[in-house]
């Protein structure tokens, strides 16, 4: 996949008469910001067919495994709806802000991908230590309840009173929790966000058994090429310290919207899906020398056609209920950096 403007017009991943239909981009007038499009419709409104088909589809199975004909542009990008509305499209957009940047003397942050040495859990346990013993964890929760300006905790038989209750679970797991009546009916509406399924496996092969040099980040499937995975991410390619010397790692993702039937908890139907194609993609031969399978039945939320609504039954719960709110990755945006920036950003949410 190209990475700059440069590489997307020298890249061999498109024809020269998708390349040309994708620089007609500025000049094809925005839509009228009420009407909700899909991510699919957007992209091949502005980009062409082309670029839809081998360039946003599937980056949308990477990202959301998500079905791009219902996730909605406005909600699941956000910022790429802003560029059409605000500049008059993607490519005025990205050098207006270019240009704006280089005016301005605010020092860039560099992007990076970044990883945790000994999985995400890493990041959870450091905020821990640093709040030391204000932080319960392994409790068990026997009722919330709204109390005047406060909300009556009662956990392992104690009680307690708190000016704030940050709920963090998944939207789904939302009615699990011991809140009461009136505040579980104004949840209901969010146990409908839609999420995807996926399985990840994560398979591990001696290098010599591995005709591909892995040179990248990994492999994203276009939907219209029927194979069975979404993708795969090539992590000792990325990180130090994830295969032992003479090993590579493939990190796998099967299932997502669209193919919610291959995301199956039972490992070797998988895996019986899984090394065909890796044989196919990379050359891989002889038998993985690990596996690792993680099945996520409800593993992204989706930010479909309609989500709004959605959004604003939330604010509307936070109006209603004082006190209360709600976060996490069905309602800035998905990514870990979103939950990040939201849970940081917005006033009364995490302080630490
Ligand atoms: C397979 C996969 C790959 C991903 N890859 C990336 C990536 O490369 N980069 C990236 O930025 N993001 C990635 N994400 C997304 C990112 O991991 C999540 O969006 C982020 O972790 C969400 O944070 P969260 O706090 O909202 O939810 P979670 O991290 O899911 O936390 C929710 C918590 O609620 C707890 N919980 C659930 N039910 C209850 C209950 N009844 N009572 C109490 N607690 C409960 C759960 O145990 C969990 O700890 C990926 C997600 C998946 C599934």
């Amino acid at each position: 996949m190209p990475t700059g403007l440069l590489s997307a017009i020298t890249t061999p991943l498109w024809s020269f008469s998708g390349k040309l239909r994708a620089l007609k981009e500025p000049f094809i007038a925005p839509i009228c910001p009420e009407k909700e499009e899909s991510v699919a419709d957007f992209a091949r409104r502005r980009l062409g067919h082309e670029i839809y088909r081998y360039g946003i589809n599937p980056l949308i199975g990477g990202i959301y495994a998500g079905e791009p004909e219902r996730l909605s542009l406005r909600y699941a990008f956000p910022k790429l709806y802003a560029l059409e509305q605000k500049y008059g499209g993607i490519l005025r957009g990205s050098f207006a802000i270019m240009r704006a940047g280089r005016k301005s003397n605010v020092p860039k942050a560099e992007k990076q991908i970044i990883s945790f040495k000994n999985g995400l859990a890493e990041l959870p346990q450091l905020l821990v230590a640093a709040l030391g013993e204000a932080v319960h964890s392994n409790v068990s929760i026997s009722s919330i309840q709204k109390i005047g300006v406060g909300w009556r905790v009662d956990w392992n038989g104690k009680t307690n009173i708190y000016d704030e209750v940050l709920l963090t679970t998944p939207a789904h797991a939302l009615d699990k929790l011991p809140l009461d009546e009136s505040l579980q009916k104004a949840l209901q509406p969010l146990l409908a966000i839609d999420y995807s399924p996926v399985s990840v496996l994560t398979v591990a092969f001696k290098r010599s058994d591995v005709a591909h040099p892995l040179d990248g980040f990994g492999v994203l499937v276009p939907e219209y090429e029927g194979r069975k995975i979404l993708g795969v991410l090539f992590p000792a390619s990325l990180f130090a310290s994830r295969a032992p010397a003479g090993e590579v790692l493939l990190t796998v993702f099967v299932g997502g919207e669209r193919q919610a039937g291959l995301a199956v908890p039972d490992t070797d139907t998988l895996l019986a899906t899984v090394l065909p194609e890796l044989n196919e993609l990379f050359g891989t031969t002889g038998e993985p020398t690990f596996s690792h399978h993680r099945h996520w039945p409800r593993a992204i939320p989706q930010y479909n056609l309609g989500y709004g609504k959605m959004l604003a039954q939330m604010d509307a719960i936070e109006k209603k209920f004082v006190g209360l709110k709600l976060a996490g990755n069905y309602r800035d945006g998905i990514s870990l950096s979103y939950c990040i920036e939201a849970a940081v950003s917005k006033e009364g949410h995490v302080t630490a």
